[in-house]
């Protein structure tokens, strides 16, 4: 995915939203973020949210700290995904291991696994997702969100 002169990530307001028994309805409204990227390093800039009128502040990288920012996830996925089923490797290469540890030891070991499997997930979709911007303000992004107001959406171009 090619990084933008712009971002390519939207301003959402959510204007309501709702937990039923069928799952979590959100309905919101969209809007781009018409704001270019520095040449360099990160800049904040503040943008007019169309529903509401409030300033939004975000941070926004650079294309090339943006890149390096998708490198890193990438690079924790790919590394999780190596660490992860090491365990079952070595057992596999040395079945004494196995039969030295306590069931405890065993679970915590499988547990670590599923635990970095997971963090490598997690790190996968934040690369496929990151876009160099965050809503700043001292990292208020997810409260924004949970007062009813303000968050980030990724938009298929
Ligand atoms: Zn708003």
């Amino acid at each position: 995915m090619p990084v933008g002169s712009t971002p390519s990530v939207h301003l959402i307001h959510v204007v309501e939203e709702e937990a039923t028994w069928q799952g979590h309805s959100m309905s919101f409204t969209l809007q781009p973020i018409p704001v270019r990227r520095p040449a360099r390093g990160r800049a904040e800039a503040a943008l007019e949210c169309a529903r509401c009128g409030l300033p939004v502040w975000l941070r926004i990288r650079s294309a090339r700290a943006t890149v390096r920012r998708r490198r890193a996830w990438l690079s924790m996925a790919l590394l999780s995904w190596v660490v992860a089923p090491s365990p079952l490797v070595a057992w596999e290469l040395v079945p004494q291991l196995m039969f030295s540890l306590s069931n405890e030891q065993t679970l915590s070991v499988i547990g670590g696994s599923l635990l970095l499997f997971f963090f490598g997930l997690f790190a996968l979709i934040r690369f496929m997702i990151e876009d160099g911007v965050r809503m700043s303000e001292g990292g208020r992004r997810w409260r924004a969100v949970r007062d009813g107001c303000h968050g980030l959406r990724r938009v298929p171009r």
